[in-house]
């Protein structure tokens, strides 16, 4: 019944093959979703529905049925929904202490000595769930190769999990370099491979809701990053598929207030990272005065001043030029091709078609300039890239969008010659919170040594 193990599953979610034995040997099931009073609680996701808004219509033996909004997207749970759930077998007793079990890491690289500080932290911490901030570009997936490794060694198993499927997506193939012999399975809405059990598992926040009391370590990366950031079902999801002594480490370049309140009462431990693997400082934005830059897009009447700072950028490496909404897109796209017609440009969205290959296209040097939504705020690298947000003052852009729009420039030490410009016309409180937090990383980052110089801006 491996299949079952740590999982917490409706029977339409499991194999023709694990639904005979569970009738064979008569495996006994839970409510999905019950109702207490005026309200419909569901097990697999633990939101709370008042019962007018989860109603179904009457079945035929005229029975009251229920069934919980909150995660209809992973399918309907419903009054008459069983949920399955096996406990992961126990491992024999411990092995004794004079032989440690062996690594299961075949990574050959080596960890800087400030990555080797957070992961020797993150080791040692068996009590809290911890948060490790680490710059963008700070290399933090080989930081928990080591705490990976001696969970996976010693028998227990681990999930990697990002509220973005692009990231899962590229995390898995580096897991599976890490840990060639580890058996690894990656799941998320859109994945062709069919559950099995394995010791490692990557997927979205989503897929931790088929899970209970399944892992000993859950790593959540970019937890401020849309839809988990404030998400209470995504939350339990992952306090549910952990065991109850298991860990829970989050990952974040730009985590939120409210967690770095919760470094400070002591719920969550921190491991701060704040320099670049190259040793580089970030770079601090410049801001540029544009009044009524949203008036000036819709009439394609951007300033003189600006063409020229976007030919200068441009003729150090690419460009990406950020816009706080897609109708405005295709009139800076306008604008730059009648102002600018020797250079190749290109404008994407989320829901483009063409995403992939005009981000490839921008990458190979076919494309100078990409004019894009937040979309490409992260996961995306290109050499030598500056940023140009316009409009920068817009609400979409919140303190977490700029760092990580700012995080996308300099990261290959190979050129560094980006710059980041935040076009606005009223300075908010995030343009403000960005500036103070990059001067705060670079200053703790050269008091730990961890720059080779000081930067100068
Ligand atoms: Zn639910």
């Amino acid at each position: 019944m491996e299949e079952l193990w740590g999982r917490h599953v409706a029977l339409s979610e499991l194999s023709e093959h694990a639904r005979r034995q569970l009738k064979k040997e008569m495996i006994k099931s839970e409510q999905a979703v019950f109702l207490r009073g005026n309200h419909v609680h569901c097990r697999r996701c633990g939101s709370v529905t008042t019962a007018k808004v989860a109603h179904l219509p009457l079945s035929a033996d005229a029975k009251p049925r229920y069934f919980c909004p909150a995660c209809l997207i992973m399918g309907r749970m419903c009054t008459q929904t069983a949920l399955f759930h096996l406990p992961s077998p126990v491992k024999s007793s411990p092995a004794p202490a004079t032989s440690a079990p062996a690594s299961v890491l075949s990574w050959q690289g080596r960890l800087t000595a400030a990555q080797m500080r957070v992961s020797r932290q993150l080791c040692e911490n068996t009590v809290k769930p911890h948060l490790v901030w680490a710059v963008t570009g700070a290399g933090k997936t080989e930081m928990l190769f080591p705490l990976i490794d001696e969970v996976l060694s010693k028998g227990g198993r681990v999930a990697f999990v990002s509220p973005r499927v692009d990231v899962c997506r590229e995390i898995a193939p580096r897991l599976k370099d890490a840990f060639e012999k580890v058996p690894q399975l990656l799941l998320h809405g859109g994945s062709e491979e069919k559950y099995r059990f394995t010791p490692l598992i990557v997927c979205t926040t989503h897929q931790l809701l088929r899970f209970k009391d399944a892992f000993e370590l859950v790593i959540v990366d970019e937890v401020d990053a849309f839809p988990f950031a404030g998400d209470e079902m995504l939350a339990f999801g992952v306090k549910k598929a952990v065991k109850s002594a298991g860990r829970i480490v989050y990952l974040s370049a730009t985590p939120s207030k409210e967690m770095l309140q919760q470094t400070k009462s002591g719920e969550l431990a921190l491991s701060l990272l704040p320099a670049r693997f190259h040793r580089k400082p970030l770079p601090q934005p410049q801001f540029i005065w544009l009044n009524k830059w949203e008036a000036a897009i819709e009439k394609a009447k951007l300033p003189q001043r600006l063409q020229k700072r976007i030919k200068k950028l441009v003729e150090n490496g690419p460009l990406l030029i950020f816009c706080p909404e897609i109708r405005h897109l295709e009139a800076v796209a306008h604008w730059i091709k009648r102002k600018l017609p020797d250079y190749k440009s290109a404008w994407v969205y989320s829901g483009d078609a063409k995403r992939k290959e005009k981000v490839a296209a921008l990458r190979r040097g076919e494309l100078e300039i990409l004019i894009t939504t937040t979309i490409l705020e992260r996961g995306v690298t290109f050499s030598g890239v500056s940023v140009l947000v316009l409009g920068a003052n817009h609400r979409v852009f919140n303190t977490a969008s700029l760092l990580q729009i700012l995080g996308r420039v300099g990261r290959k030490v190979e050129n560094l010659a980006g710059e980041v410009i935040f076009v606005h016309d009223g300075q908010t409180r995030a343009m403000t919170e960005v500036k103070g937090q990059v001067r705060y990383l670079n200053q703790k980052a050269g008091e730990e040594g961890l720059l080779d110089e000081l930067s100068d801006v």
